[in-house]
């Protein structure tokens, strides 16, 4: 059995599959600030989707920076103290650590995207989140890209000496305005209860800068926008559009919202595990 597990910021989704081509058993929960507590409820969840049978192989998808050629857990955004660990900690059964793959978790998402989404016939799709966190990635030929960490795009600066970001230090990061986290500071509630159209404006407007400097540094064919606060695409994306057309250089690649939903995760958890048991 595989395991594909997405550890976001607001929830955990925990997967199995049998053949990491159709899912088996989803279970989620609220995500636990508490280490301790977290690893419990995912250890609960992990027993109630394998039924029994033995792990073949877990892929764990994490907000935050990875290292893919190394064994150990880097910067993981919810839990500083995983910093340095073997990821066999993470679980109670025993689990061979050659057998655990840990990737960022919009790295994850924008593979399934790329492979079964909206996605799917783009050589180079980028795939940018929009959640608790602002995150993203660059998909060539259905491939997370091979560099050393992992892209992140929501940390790119969009307002110079801006506000100030609370997870990278920097002023005026695109974290720091288009985030979950940052739009309930700016605007005092979440995103899912906004319904002023100023509000909305001002999200795509800077959604517009986020999307140009994307398609100048990676040229997609796609750019791919996931998340919750994606699920209001139609909210932004009218000023997001204006904004974007008062340059004449590039050609805009087409702007869609995924349609996977907040399991694109695990999804790119059970694909990544295929490539690499076929690379
Ligand atoms: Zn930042």
């Amino acid at each position: 059995m595989y395991i594909s597990i997405d550890l976001g910021g607001t929830s955990t989704r925990v997967a199995s599959s049998k053949d990491l081509i159709s899912l088996h058993k989803l279970e989620r929960f609220p995500t636990n600030k508490e280490l301790v507590v977290e690893k419990k409820l995912l250890n609960n969840a992990i027993a109630k989707v394998i039924e029994g049978e033995t792990v073949d192989f877990v892929c764990v998808g994490v907000p935050g920076m990875v290292d893919r050629y190394a064994r150990t857990f880097e910067k993981i955004v919810n839990y500083p103290e995983l910093t340095g660990k073997s990821y066999e900690v993470l679980f109670d059964i025993t689990i061979p650590n050659s057998k655990i793959v840990i990737e960022n978790d919009a790295a994850l998402a924008g593979l399934a995207e790329s492979r079964r989404g909206v996605a799917a016939k783009s050589r180079v799709v980028a795939y940018l989140t929009l959640s608790t966190g602002f995150g993203g990635v660059r998909i060539q030929d259905k491939q997370i890209s091979r560099i050393q960490g992992n892209f992140e795009p929501g940390h790119m600066i969009i307002v110079e000496d801006g506000r100030e970001d609370s997870v990278c230090g920097q002023k005026g990061c695109a974290h720091s305005y288009l985030s979950g986290v940052a739009f309930k500071e700016i605007y005092g509630m979440e995103p899912f209860d906004c319904k002023d159209p100023k509000v909305w404006n001002e999200y795509g407007e800077k959604m517009a800068t986020v999307i140009t400097n994307v398609v100048a540094m990676w040229d997609p064919g796609v750019i791919v926008l996931g998340g919750s606060i994606a699920t209001r695409f139609e909210m932004f994306e009218p000023a997001m559009h204006d904004a974007l057309y008062t340059q004449s250089l590039f050609d805009m690649p087409k702007i869609l919202k995924s349609e996977m939903g907040d399991v694109n995760g695990v999804w790119g958890g059970f694909d990544l595990i295929s490539q690499i048991q076929n690379s």
